[in-house]
């Protein structure tokens, strides 16, 4: 869909290893005061006095992560930064520095590789982190692309998935299930495409929910944005893998339990209509859906006035003692347990 058959091919190999690290990394800037030494010795150097560090990496894998015929290779790049920032903001910490690590094949001119480094490029800029370093090598098959992100946090501030109390709040951000169905578009259009590959695809009522697939963004601001209201979440955790999984990671590992409202759940109208269109419950898609990179956090009670105005952050239920069990309640004010599908729910109800 995206492929232009016109671009110029330069041959990887002409430029040579280290011809190709110089090219690709001569842009880069250092921004942090942490960063002492980047790219271009045996290794980096960070100073982080006094804070405590958060480390947090991730791999994608071409064909299992990603599909370059509708995954522009600079969206990759992108969201290859984005996700790992997103770990470091579900700490509650400061993204500072990442390294990148890229395997290609042959099969990948020089052109392809600036594209990705592109979006890797302007995801850095954007969140202010410093690419410090990283490695280069060839692969047999396909594109690997791994990203680490290194954060500081004070020791204080620092939040894990294990603080949640019975009472506590349960929080989101923005909003959930948009990037799953962005996905489904994305996947429909490859199949017309394979069919006729003249077709014009109209994309315009679906832009909101294929923006949240391909270019997701990290909830940096989320992390300001609780310093400045003075609100100390009692844990957290970014959503990947769907809400209902995130929250029994948070239950299980703080032993607690929780009832989430259907109701509350932030959906996006283009999500819902589209939901309607392929017949598929915007509710399961928001619990199973995954890859929205919001933030779920737990608050104590009385820190409910604080974030009550804000309209990126809205209550979804509250923490229960653990015997509780982990409860959807439903539109028809039914309890059901909350289970981790994931795909496989998603999948079972489309066939
Ligand atoms: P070494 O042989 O010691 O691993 P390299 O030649 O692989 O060193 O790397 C030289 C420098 O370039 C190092 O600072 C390394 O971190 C950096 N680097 C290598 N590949 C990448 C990449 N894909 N992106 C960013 N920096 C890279
Ligand atoms: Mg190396």
């Amino acid at each position: 869909m995206i492929e232009d058959k016109n671009q110029e091919r330069t041959d990887l190999s002409q430029l040579g290893e280290f011809g190709l690290i110089d090219h690709l990394t001569k842009h880069f800037e250092i921004k942090q005061e942490t960063t002492i030494k980047g790219i271009g010795d045996d290794a980096a150097v960070l100073d982080f006095k006094d804070n405590q560090v958060v480390i947090t990496t991730d791999l994608l894998v071409e064909g299992v992560h990603f599909d370059l015929s509708y995954m522009p290779l600079k969206h990759l790049g992108y969201k290859a930064v984005v996700v790992n920032l997103s770990d470091v903001f579900a700490m509650n910490a400061n993204a500072t520095q990442i390294t990148v690590s890229i395997a290609m094949s042959n099969r990948f001119p020089l052109e392809a590789i600036e594209e990705l480094y592109a979006g890797i490029e302007t995801a850095a800029k954007l969140y202010g982190v410093d690419v410090v370093g990283g490695d280069t090598t060839s692969s047999t098959t396909g594109l690997l692309i791994s990203i680490t992100a290194l954060g500081t946090v004070s020791k204080e501030d620092v939040v894990y998935r294990n603080g949640a109390k019975p009472n506590d709040l349960l929080v989101v951000t923005g909003d959930i299930g948009s990037a799953y169905m962005g996905l489904q578009i994305l996947e429909r259009e490859k199949e017309v495409f394979k069919v006729n590959p003249n077709s014009q695809p109209d994309l315009e009522p679906y832009t909101y929910i294929i923006e949240r697939q391909l270019k997701p963004e990290a909830r940096q601001d989320i992390v300001k944005l609780l310093k400045e209201l003075e609100v100390k979440p009692t844990s957290m955790i970014d959503i990947s893998d769907g809400l209902s999984s995130e929250i029994i990671h948070i239950c299980k590992q703080s032993k607690v339990g929780c009832d989430l409202y259907e109701n509350k759940i932030p959906l996006d109208p283009q999500l819902i209509s589209t939901c309607e269109e392929f017949d598929i419950d915007a509710t399961t898609v928001a619990l199973s859906g995954g890859e929205d990179y919001e933030l779920l956090f737990t608050i104590s009670q009385e820190d409910f006035p604080k974030i009550k105005a804000n309209p990126n952050l809205t209550v979804i239920g509250f923490i229960t003692d653990e015997n509780s069990g982990m409860n959807l309640v439903t539109r028809a004010e039914t309890k059901i347990p909350l289970k981790a599908q994931g795909w496989n729910a998603l999948n079972n109800q489309e066939s």
